[in-house]
């Protein structure tokens, strides 16, 4: 490997020796179920695997916090429901002072993860990781426990070969990420870095954006009546089903999706996109269903043009405009209009330049380690973005792992891949933050 300094080298060889830890500390962090909070339901063991990450960072001389937010630091945003607390839920911040003059860099990751179910179809069990083929398996491992532990041990290897970083380092672990996202949204409004580093499973790829997501709810009515009684015309009273009417209405999404295909390219990210995900009608077996509803996940990609509107006003306006134009062609729901809801839980897109410091050191990192070092975009939101948005910090997700195996049965991560990340990690701190000898 040509392009590094003799410190960088000494870096990658001081991860290297310490791949047991990295996997040790990947099966520890499997075995705490944090499966994502839900309304109503209490904390799991999240604050169990916050403060054994605290111990650890502390050790290595971190000014460690680890604390329950104040539900008023995200009451009232539109992805946080009513009522929600962080009770027995805690965030942790661990910063490693620089010496001064450098630039700060923020790496964060969250560590709960989605529900196991079905976990008889699991190969083991999900909270016990198992090492085998040259992987660690187990929820998380990918999504994004295995990222956590690479963030945690690169932070680590430097304190433990004393690097002196002119900037601050600090690793945030937060809860939410796949729930409400209000823990990425404490760290947006507590902290300050000059870029971010969330190692969700990209493949060692550096992702500079993803797409936003909205929530649609259709409504369609129709008219019960006898579904045993040969049907009349609407016009003379007879039943109309609302079910069919829903599928007429399917059929109109399925055109929108192919008109959203054919539009210009996103050079890092697949179109926009509209999966019906649920249908809800019918009242009894022997009548003509009066209602049924239908619920859409849309995903929409990020759009400079629309800056300053409410994220995916646009798309809203587009999504409403093309079931009302579907709807008057039908005799029915011309007269009974289906009615469009958008429920809670919005996400927005984000997009950082490539130019962005954080990224060509990234890239920079990844060639000199002899990887391809690739750009690339997250099909779905991710905390990253909250950082973008909310606080301004230019995040990029880049970690190990394979995305299509989040939220999966059978999830794992390539133990080379952690050990690579972590490297990677080590040395765009070193560059970003600017050591001591950290230039090549
Ligand atoms: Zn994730």
């Amino acid at each position: 490997v040509t392009g590094l300094t003799a410190l960088e080298r000494r870096v990658c060889e001081h991860i290297a020796g310490r791949q047991h830890d990295l996997v040790a500390l990947l099966c520890e962090l499997i075995g705490f179920d944090t499966v994502t909070h839900t309304p109503g339901a209490p904390a799991r063991e999240e604050s169990g695997l916050q403060r054994l990450l605290a111990e650890r960072l502390a050790a290595r001389g971190a000014e460690v916090r680890v604390a329950e937010p104040e539900p008023a630091l995200v009451a009232g945003h539109p992805m946080v429901p009513d009522g929600f607390t962080f009770a027995e839920r805690p965030q942790l911040v661990a910063r490693f002072p620089g010496a001064g003059g450098g630039r700060t860099l923020l790496l964060n990751g969250h560590v709960d993860v989605v529900d196991v179910e079905p976990r008889a179809a699991w190969s083991s069990d999900p909270f016990e990781a198992a090492v085998r083929d040259g992987m660690v398996w187990g929820r998380g491992a990918c999504d994004m426990k295995g990222g956590v532990a690479c963030m945690v041990l690169a932070a680590e290897a430097l304190a433990e070969l004393g690097v002196r970083l002119a900037g601050d380092l600090a690793v945030n672990t937060v809860t939410e990420e796949e729930s409400t996202g209000a823990g990425g949204l404490v760290s947006a409004r507590t902290l300050r870095a000059d870029a971010a580093i969330v190692p969700e499973p990209s493949g060692l790829d550096v992702w500079v954006t993803c797409r936003g997501s909205l929530l649609a709810r259709i409504t369609v009515e129709g008219r019960a009546g006898h579904a045993g009684i040969a049907p009349r015309h609407p016009d003379h009273g007879g039943a109309v089903n609302a079910i069919e009417k829903v599928a007429y209405l399917v059929e109109a999404i399925r055109r929108l999706r192919e008109e959203w295909a054919l539009r210009p390219r996103h050079p890092h990210l697949p179109p926009a996109d509209c999966v019906p995900t649920m249908v809800v009608g019918g009242e009894w077996l022997v009548s003509y269903p009066a209602r049924c509803s239908l619920d859409c996940h849309i995903e929409f990609l990020p759009d400079a043009a629309a800056d300053g509107a409410r994220a995916g006003d646009r798309v809203r306006r587009e999504f409403e405009a093309w079931i009302a134009r579907a709807a008057d062609a039908d005799p029915w729901l011309h007269r009974h209009p289906p009615e469009v809801e958008w429920l809670p839980g919005a996400v927005p897109p984000a997009e950082i330049s490539s130019a962005e410091p954080v990224v060509r050191t990234l890239l920079g990192v990844e060639r000199d380690l002899g990887r391809p070092g690739r750009l690339g975009g997250l099909d779905n939101w991710h905390d990253g973005a909250t950082l973008i948005v909310e606080a301004g910090i230019p995040a990029v997700c880049y970690g190990p792992g394979d995305i299509h195996l989040a939220h999966g049965v059978d999830e794992r991560v390539p133990v080379a891949e952690l050990v690579a990340c972590a490297q990677g990690i080590a040395l765009a701190a070193m560059r970003f933050c600017d050591a001591d000898g950290g230039e090549p």
